[in-house]
Parts: C-alpha cells; sequence; structure tokens
C-alpha cells in the first residue's frame, strides 16, 4: 500500500492504495498521486493548456515532417484500411 498525496489533501485524512493504482516513472519509482488523481490533473492540464498543446503539436509536426511523411508512406495500406473501417463502423450506427 501507498499513500496518494492528492486524495489525501483532498479528503483530510491519510488516503493509501495499492500499488498497482500507481504510474512508475522513468526510473522505476511509484509516482506520488494515484493513477486516477494523475489522470484527473492530465485533463485539467490539458483543457487549460490547449492552445499551447496544440501549437508545439505543430512546430513538432514541421520539424520531423520527413519522418511522418516516412512513417505514412511506410504503412500506406494499413492507414487506408483503418479509416475504411472506421467509416463502415460510423454508418453502421
Ligand atoms: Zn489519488
Amino acid at each position: 500500500m501507498k499513500k496518494c498525496k492528492k486524495c489525501t489533501e483532498k479528503k483530510g485524512t491519510l488516503v493509501e492504495k495499492p500499488k498497482s493504482e500507481f504510474y512508475k516513472t522513468k526510473d522505476g519509482v511509484l509516482q506520488s498521486n494515484c493513477i486516477t488523481c494523475q489522470k484527473a490533473y492530465h485533463k485539467a492540464y490539458t483543457i487549460s493548456n490547449k492552445l499551447q498543446i496544440k501549437k508545439q503539436r505543430q512546430k513538432h509536426y514541421m520539424n520531423n515532417l520527413e519522418l511522418y511523411q516516412q512513417r505514412y508512406q511506410k504503412n500506406k495500406e494499413k492507414y487506408k484500411e483503418s479509416v475504411k473501417n472506421r467509416r463502415n463502423l460510423k454508418t453502421a450506427c
């Protein structure tokens, strides 16, 4: 069991959860917030920084355009197939 920092702050009492409820960092150490709190934080961050994230993604895409084009050419048929499947699913509903 491990203490979740955010849950404990929110409820005012010690909240412990199983270790499987926590993401690991790159170094293999468990994070201080549980997966539920981490997801809530990420969602709030994404909403409040929507424009900035969009700009960063565009910048990254433009800087790595060749890589994405190569990847697209390599998996062209696979992408076309998945788009077809998605369209079929939409019309079926
Ligand atoms: Zn939590």
